[in-house]
C-alpha cells in the first residue's frame, strides 16, 4: 500500500503544505457535483470548478490550479480553445490540463494533445484512475515551479557572488586612506603601459610626488592632520592625471605617482606644473606658512632592453634635485637604460 502522508511529505520546500488545486471547468453542474464527490476524503485534493466557460482563464489566474479539467464541448465555446488560452496566458500556461471528454476518439484525441493537453479522460472516469492521474499532474507541476524558482534563485545569487568578486578586486587595487591606486596597482599598469609603449613606440611620462617636511607637519599637527593632508594632496593629483588611461597612485608613505600614457615630456611638465600650483592653492597651513611638495618628472619612449624601473628611478632622481633645489618645485630627468 503506497503511504500517502510519506509521499506528501517528501516534496522538497513548498511554500506550504502540499495541496493540489484542482480545477474542474465544465458548464455541467452534475458532471461538477459527480467529480467533487469522487475526490471527497481527498484531504490533499483541493476541488474548485467553474461552469461558465467563459469566466474560466479569468477563475483559473486567480486560483493557481495545480492541474486542469477541461471539458471539450460547451454552450458558445470550444474546451481546446480554452486549452490554447491557458498555454498562451502567462500565469497559467503550464499548468498541467487533463481533457475529460465524452467520447474515446484517436482524433478528438489527436486534437487535444495538439491544443496542449497533457492527457485525456473519458467522462466519468474511474475515482482511482482520476485521482492518480491529479496527483500526478500536480506533483510534476509543483516540481516544475519549485525548480524554476531554485534556478532564479541560483542566479541571483550568482550575479551577486560576481559583484561581490567585482568590488572585491577593485578593493585589491585601491589605497584605503586616499582612494588612489596602490603600489600593486601601480606595478602592474606600469609593467603593461610598459609593454604598449614598447610595441607603441610612444612615450610614456611619470611623476614622482613627494610632500615636502612631512615629517614635520605630523610631529606639529599629529599623524591624523597629516593624514587629511594626504587625502587632499592625493585629490589634487587624482585631479590632475585627468586623461583616460592616466593612473594616480600611492607610491608609499606621503609620495604619489602618476602615470601619463602616450604623453611626450612638455606634456607631462604641463600636468606636473599644474598639480604643484594647485596644492599651493589649497593653502594647508603647515608650521612656517603651507603645505607644499616636489615633483620629478621623467619620459620615455620605451626601447627594448629596458624596463619600467629606469622610468621609475630616473623620476626619482628628479625628486631629489627637486628637494636638494629647496622644494616646491618640478624637476626633470632623463632616464638612461
Ligand atoms: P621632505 O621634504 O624631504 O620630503 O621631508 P619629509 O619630512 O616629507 O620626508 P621624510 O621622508 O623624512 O618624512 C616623511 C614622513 O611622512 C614620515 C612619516 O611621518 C610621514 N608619513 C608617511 N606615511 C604617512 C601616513 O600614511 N600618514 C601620515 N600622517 N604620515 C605619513
Ligand atoms: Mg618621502
Ligand atoms: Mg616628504
Amino acid at each position: 500500500m503506497i503511504d500517502e502522508t510519506a509521499e506528501t511529505n517528501a516534496l522538497p520546500v513548498p511554500t506550504e503544505s502540499y495541496v493540489s488545486m484542482v480545477l474542474l471547468v465544465d458548464d455541467q453542474v452534475l458532471i461538477c457535483e459527480a467529480v467533487r464527490r469522487a475526490l471527497e476524503g481527498e484531504h490533499d485534493l483541493d476541488f474548485h470548478y467553474c461552469t461558465n466557460p467563459q469566466d474560466a482563464v479569468r477563475v483559473a489566474e486567480e486560483l493557481k490550479p495545480t492541474v486542469i479539467l477541461q471539458d471539450l464541448v460547451m454552450p458558445g465555446v470550444n474546451g481546446l480553445d480554452l486549452v490554447r488560452h491557458y498555454r498562451e496566458n502567462a500565469a497559467i500556461h503550464a499548468v498541467p490540463v487533463i481533457v475529460l471528454s465524452t467520447k474515446e476518439d484517436p482524433q478528438t484525441k489527436s486534437e487535444a494533445f495538439k491544443a496542449g493537453a497533457n492527457d485525456y479522460l473519458v467522462k466519468l472516469p474511474d475515482r482511482v484512475e482520476l485521482i492518480a492521474r491529479l496527483r500526478y499532474h500536480s506533483r510534476a507541476y509543483v516540481d516544475h515551479v519549485q525548480r524554476d524558482a531554485a534556478y532564479a534563485a541560483l542566479r541571483e545569487s550568482q550575479r551577486q557572488l560576481m559583484n561581490a568578486n567585482l568590488e572585491l578586486e577593485r578593493l585589491t587595487r585601491i589605497d584605503g586612506l586616499t582612494g588612489l591606486g596602490n603600489r600593486r596597482y601601480f606595478d602592474e599598469y606600469m609593467e603593461a603601459e610598459w609593454r604598449r609603449a614598447q610595441r607603441t613606440g610612444n612615450p610614456v611620462s611619470l611623476l614622482m610626488i613627494d610632500v615636502d617636511n612631512f615629517k614635520l607637519y605630523n610631529d606639529t599637527f599629529g599623524h591624523l592632520a597629516g593624514d587629511e593632508v594626504l587625502k587632499q594632496v592625493a585629490g589634487v593629483i587624482q585631479t590632475g592625471a585627468s586623461r583616460p588611461g592616466d593612473l594616480a597612485a600611492r607610491f608609499g608613505g606621503e609620495e604619489f605617482v602618476v602615470v601619463l600614457v602616450d604623453t611626450p615630456l612638455d606634456g607631462a611638465q604641463v600636468v606636473a606644473g599644474r598639480i604643484l600650483s594647485d596644492i599651493r592653492a589649497l593653502s594647508l597651513a603647515h608650521r612656517d606658512g603651507i603645505v607644499t611638495i616636489s615633483i620629478g618628472v621623467a619620459t620615455v619612449s620605451a626601447s627594448a632592453g629596458s624596463g619600467p624601473g629606469s622610468l621609475i628611478h630616473a623620476a626619482d632622481i628628479a625628486l631629489f634635485r627637486a628637494k636638494a633645489g629647496g622644494r616646491n618645485r618640478v624637476e626633470v630627468e632623463v632616464p638612461t637604460d
